[in-house]
């Protein structure tokens, strides 16, 4: 072998074949610290539709149903993928999220009744697919009833079912690691009406327990909390419920906030929304002090540590405008004056023409001029704060 033969075939530690070391997981821009307020968005216009309208009502984060809510859908019911991938496109055009899937209302992962059961498990791991193929950050589900069964048993039946819901389903880029997750899975904290477990976040922390291989957490709404008895609307309640949650299932683990006022009285355990500022949480400026202090809570803020910790509202549209008066309210209480809500649109609403000022709407539309009320049988008005 000649020293020009040996140059080549020497052995080359730069030869060496290394794969590129796989690229650190990028943070989504929703997660870059801002704060982010979202709406309940309708999809009646299809799921691009609720992107515009929450673009259009001034939020940068959004939830959505992803099927009928109080209807079973058809197993196995997944989205096209074309209007899939035209969803999450038109989502990063409008630099929306978290995206926030809630899940159907009939799911009970609790239930004792055996075909009750199968078809919420079917049902919930469809809801899992469809929230992959829209790019959900999170699946919000009710933990379910124990009607039938105790509430200790039912806890094990929810674990139980959800991890049946997720078999064959890739939550997270790499098996065991729950950094780095497409989809994370969320329990509400309920209101406790009846026999729906959750409403103790002693509940949740126990289900969360009971599934440890899973990437979930919680749901914190402000209305549940309040209707099942934490004092989420005083300043030492407010202090109390968090150090409750975090003593719990840890504020690490609350990925979002549904920020609702109440229609019910406090530990009511009857599940009724309000307007931001309008029900029990104490009325007028009361209220909304009660909710300037959630939204700026150092241990609730997405600057707290959290980034992309979202604000959602499920607030009754009464009156048209109602929604936009809402997201603008949370913006006003994180003090950012929708700054950062270029796309909002004076005027516009969720609210179906055809609702628009009926008899039902007039009693609850404060804005209204007295006028212009009567009128409102016949010509829809908008109040220019719209
Ligand atoms: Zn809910
Ligand atoms: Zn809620």
């Amino acid at each position: 072998m000649t020293a020009s033969h040996s140059s080549i075939l020497d052995y080359d530690s730069s030869d060496e074949y290394r794969p590129e070391p796989a690229p650190e997981p990028q943070a989504p821009a929703w997660r870059d610290g801002s704060v982010r307020i979202g709406i309940h968005t309708s999809i009646a216009r299809g799921f691009a539709g609720s992107l515009e309208s929450a673009s259009k009502l001034g939020c940068n984060a959004l939830q959505i149903f992803s099927a009928s809510p109080r209807m079973w859908p058809r197993v196995g019911s997944r989205i096209a993928e074309i209007e899939a991938a035209e969803f999450r496109a038109r989502r990063a055009e409008l630099g929306l999220g978290p995206l926030v899937v809630h899940a159907n209302y009939l799911i009970n992962l609790g239930t004792s009744d055996p075909v009750m059961r199968v078809r919420s498990i079917q049902a919930f791991h469809d809801e899992i697919v469809r929230g992959i193929a829209l790019g959900a950050d999170y699946l919000v589900v009710h933990p379910g009833s124990s009607r039938g069964t105790t509430p200790a048993q039912a806890i094990r039946d929810v674990a139980q079912a959800i991890r049946q819901a997720a078999r064959g389903v890739r939550l997270c880029q790499k098996f065991g690691d729950l950094r780095d997750c497409r989809l994370r899975l969320l329990l509400e904290n309920t209101s406790g009406m009846g026999a729906a477990i959750g409403s103790r976040f002693e509940e949740l922390k126990a289900i969360l327990d009971g599934v440890p291989e899973l990437p979930l957490g919680i749901c914190l709404d402000t209305a549940h909390a309040f209707h099942a008895g934490y004092e989420i609307h005083t300043e030492a309640g407010l202090a109390q419920t968090i150090a409750a949650l975090d003593r719990t299932v840890s504020l690490a683990r609350v990925g979002v906030l549904h920020v609702n006022d109440s229609k019910t009285p406090f530990a009511s355990r009857v599940d009724r929304h309000e307007h931001i500022g309008r029900g029990h949480f104490g009325k007028g400026k009361s209220g909304l002090e009660a909710f300037r202090r959630i939204l700026n809570h150092p241990s609730l803020s997405a600057s707290a540590g959290r980034p992309g910790r979202a604000f959602l509202l499920e607030t009754p549209i009464d009156a048209p405008g109602d929604d936009r008066r809402n997201v603008r309210r949370l913006w006003d209480l994180v003090g950012i004056a929708a700054k950062q809500a270029p796309r909002a649109q004076n005027g516009f609403t969720m609210l179906p023409r055809k609702q628009k000022a009926t008899k039902r709407v007039a009693p609850v539309a404060p804005r209204f001029s007295p006028a212009k009320r009567r009128n409102s049988g016949r010509k829809p008005v908008l109040t220019s704060k719209g």
